[in-house]
């Protein structure tokens, strides 16, 4: 591929991770209920995303590959009220441009399948297969030809873990959807898809600290007021875990962000109670009006600005202070 395309994919491709990234939410926008991603030398090797969504039609295949193709948003008006995780087109495009990408997918209405593939940013055409309902990606030789990045990478552990870690996010954000996760052909994260937080908890934390985490839900007077966000989830009292900041989960209408200010709301909650010391575990929800996000960051990143910051602030240092204040069962 042209320089133009390297250097637009670096933007969203940085590490084996962001490529999972993409690749689930496309399959979490594809209304899939079972994901699983399989990994080979830390996705170096291989990153593969088997889902059971709705699937590709064989002549729109090429179209998924192509830059600025995208099938979620069809007027730029609908950029305010985006819904789907993606809306760019570009994420594929990009991932191809530094690795060898293969689509193998059949819309449930099919009675067959179809696939393509790309490497070096060169389209294949699209053929008929043999596949499951659903759509697998397969990702192979991830910055083979782009030794500066291989060179910034680390350990191949490392790699995993941030794979790791992004998955038990977005199980946390898709309780209702069942991931898989193996690791050089090993079993490293599953949930059971049974909708409930408490279960994808139990799988990220132990069943220990899930059992003593309180329940987050900051309805209450607000209930018809749009404009004031819905607080969800759970945290836990101080316990013995050696948790960090990492261990703060936030998702805004589903997406999981990071943001200081979410995590100093959460922690402001814990210091107003004087529970001092070590940090809390917490999966906060955030349901919002999208006309109250910033869109203008970058979507790739996992940063988030809200327009009425102090609200937001606001409804989660008070959610989290009246669940930290329930009687403990
Ligand atoms: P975006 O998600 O921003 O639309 P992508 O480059 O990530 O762009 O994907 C391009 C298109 O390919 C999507 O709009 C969608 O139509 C299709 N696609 C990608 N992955 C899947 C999937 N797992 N299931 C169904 N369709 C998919
Ligand atoms: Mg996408």
């Amino acid at each position: 591929p042209d320089v133009a395309a390297k250097i637009a994919a670096g933007e969203v491709v940085e590490r084996p991770a962001s490529v999972v990234k993409e690749l689930i939410e496309n399959s979490i926008d594809a209304g899939s209920t079972q994901i699983r991603v399989d990994l080979m030398n830390g996705g170096l090797q291989l990153i593969r995303v088997t889902d059971n969504g709705s699937g590709i039609p064989l002549e729109e295949l090429p179209l998924a590959l192509e830059r600025h193709a995208t099938s979620k948003v069809s007027v730029i008006d609908d950029l305010e009220q985006i819904h789907s995780l993606g809306f760019r087109g570009e994420a594929l495009a990009s991932i191809a441009a530094v690795a060898e990408v293969t689509l193998l997918s059949r819309p449930r209405d099919t009675e067959q399948g179809a696939q393509i593939s790309a490497e070096s940013g060169r389209i294949s055409n699209a053929t008929p297969a043999a596949s499951p309902v659903g759509t697998t990606i397969t990702v192979r030789n991830l910055f083979s030809a782009v030794p500066a990045r291989l060179k910034f990478l680390k350990s191949r552990n490392t790699e995993v873990s941030h794979c790791h870690h992004l998955l038990e996010q977005y199980a946390l954000a898709y309780p209702e959807i069942r991931f898989t996760v193996t690791s050089e052909g090993k079993q490293i994260f599953a949930t059971p898809g049974d909708g409930k937080l408490f279960s994808v908890l139990v799988q990220v934390y132990g069943l220990q600290i899930a059992e003593q985490m309180v329940e987050v839900d900051g309805d209450d007077e607000h209930e018809d007021d749009g404009e004031y966000p819905r607080v969800k989830g759970f945290v836990s009292r101080p316990s013995a875990y050696k948790s960090t900041r990492q261990h703060i989960s936030f998702f805004v209408n589903r997406r999981w962000v990071l943001s200081r200010m979410l995590t100093t709301a959460v922690e402001g909650a814990y210091h107003s109670l004087l529970l001092s010391g070590r940090h809390p575990i917490a999966v906060i929800n955030i349901q919002i009006d999208p006309s109250f996000l910033d869109v203008n960051v970058h979507p790739a990143k996992t940063e988030i600005r809200f327009l009425k910051e102090r609200r937001v602030f606001a409804a989660i240092l008070r959610a989290t202070r009246k669940a930290l204040l329930q009687e403990p069962e």
